[in-house]
């Protein structure tokens, strides 16, 4: 017998913004004390008003719009009633019926063939507090987190494979750091999954009840974690005792299992019902125009502009849209190498090789600096125009290639300039030289007149020569060495 998997995704993000959902409290992801950002609205005493936060608003529509959900023109919040000790209202402000978004998709890609994950909802609400468990007598409760924004996308179960639902996150991922509304780091949090999962019996129609499974907190986490629901839930079927109800378990990322949890709340446990507190949202087609227009350019369309833009190949270009400010930093490196070119006047053949030259430095030598490091691209101080200035160090042969190597590892540990380096480390090639003569060729090349003025004893013209190589080398020529070459070369040429 074979069975079919169904999945669907309940996926949570942390809006970035600087306060919390309905106060003014800082919204802050990990802060250094326990009840730090607090006040009387996310504590839930009585009489206070929430207030709801716009910025998260105009956060959890762009998101809505990146994901082509219909953005309705009426949307509002309402109280989801359950009893945690870590929930201060004993009800969480979310969204019922009217959410910001609805019937939207995602298109992911699973060796190499696409396909679109339908979006059910998209809606805004208030994260809870956290428990904190310092020994088995009492727990300790930190209410930071409650009342941070959080932005809930659900798919339809329409996922087929753990590996799928991996991809899937990762994809969404992807999008939320590109239109920048959440940092969606999983270990912090940031991003959090529950994941719906029944099996069926190949050529079944009826869907079995499903099992929700909490507590994955890593794209591994969720991978390994349906996988061992799906064999679990094989076994079951296979025994003649499958799932007859709901339930929820938990994921032991240390055990790798899954365990049974408090069976699931359905909706009438929640007794769902409009805020009273806060009136409805309006948006008006101004507004989502406006939204729209805040949406950067998607890792999708941004790929296909890289392949075609740079010349790029699949492997190179993954790497770059994984990250937003990675792509960022390649991209106004290499805008800086053809502005410098362009300069030069280095164009053609040439002009392709110094921004190969450069995009083989980004992706290839940099990565490897950073791994060896176990640095974070967000912790690279060095700057585009330094790293370009570096490709054209390299390209005018200034440094030979293992000075290159030493060269750029000392400008990711330091963030200095190329320059200030090669001199302290004593990096200068050689055939620095060799620059330097091909610009004392042209000069004499293109000044026939002073070069002969020179050789038949007017000393003064060597002066004239001298400025135009500067002028030439843009003033990096080394002058003494400039002077000694110019000198031969116009012995030589007598
Ligand atoms: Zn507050
Ligand atoms: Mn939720």
């Amino acid at each position: 017998m074979k069975y079919e998997t169904i999945i669907g995704l309940e996926v949570h993000t942390e809006l970035n913004t600087k306060s919390k959902m309905f106060c003014s409290c800082k919204n802050e992801s990990l802060p250094d004390k326990p009840n730090k950002n607090i006040c009387p609205i996310c504590l839930g005493y009585p009489g206070t008003l929430p207030v709801p936060n716009e910025e998260a608003i105009k956060k959890g529509v762009l998101m809505a719009l990146a994901l082509s959900c219909n953005i309705p023109e009426k949307s509002k919040f309402d109280r989801k009633s359950y009893f945690y000790p870590d929930l201060p209202k004993n009800y969480q402000i979310s969204q019922y019926d009217a959410p910001i978004g609805k019937n939207g998709c995602l298109e992911i890609e699973v060796g190499g063939i696409r396909k679109t994950i339908r979006i059910n909802r998209v809606h805004l609400e208030e994260d809870a507090g956290k428990l904190v468990h310092p020994s088995a007598d009492y727990s300790l409760v930190d209410f930071n987190r409650a009342g941070t924004p959080l932005l809930e996308i659900v798919s339809e179960a329409e996922i087929s494979s753990p590996e799928e639902a991996k991809i899937y996150l990762q994809t969404l991922q992807s999008l939320i750091k590109y239109l920048g509304v959440s940092s969606a780091d999983m270990e912090k949090g940031q991003l959090r999954c529950d994941a719906n999962i029944s099996l069926r019996p190949e050529r079944e129609r009826k869907l079995f009840p499903k099992t929700e499974i909490k507590n994955m907190n890593s794209f591994q986490g969720v991978e390994r974690a349906l996988k061992y629901e799906v064999e679990r839930q094989k076994e079951l079927h296979k025994r003649g005792n499958r799932p007859e109800r709901e339930t929820t378990r938990g994921w032991d990322d240390r055990q790798g299992e899954t365990a049974p949890q408090r069976t699931k709340e359905t909706s009438e446990d929640y007794r769902y019902f409009p805020e009273p507190d806060i009136p409805p949202l309006r948006f008006s087609k101004e507004f989502i125009s406006k939204i729209k227009n805040m949406m950067s350019e998607t890792a999708p369309t941004k790929k296909e502009r890289f392949i075609k833009e740079y010349g790029l190949n699949e492997k190179q270009v993954e790497t770059l849209v994984k990250n937003k400010r990675f792509a960022e930093y390649f991209e106004n490196t290499i805008s800086e190498l053809e502005a410098w070119a362009e300069a030069e006047n280095i164009e053609g053949a040439n002009l392709k090789k110094a921004v190969t030259l450069g995009i083989n430095y980004l992706l290839t030598e940099l990565i490897k600096i950073l791994r060896q490091k176990k640095m974070k691209f967000e912790d690279l101080k060095l700057s585009p125009e330094n790293f370009a200035e570096f490709v054209k160090i390299v390209f005018m042969g200034e440094v030979h290639s293992s000075g290159a190597q030493k060269l750029l590892l000392k400008m990711v540990e330091t963030g200095a300039d190329p320059s200030n380096i090669i001199q302290e480390e004593g990096l200068k090639q050689e055939s620095g030289e060799k620059a330097v003569s091909c610009f004392v060729e042209e000069v004499i090349k293109e000044n026939p007149g002073p070069a002969e003025d020179y050789r038949t004893g007017k000393e003064n013209a060597i002066k004239f020569l001298m400025g135009r190589v500067m002028t030439k080398s843009k003033g990096r020529a080394n002058p003494e060495i400039a002077l000694k070459i110019l000198k031969i070369k116009l012995k030589n040429n007598a």
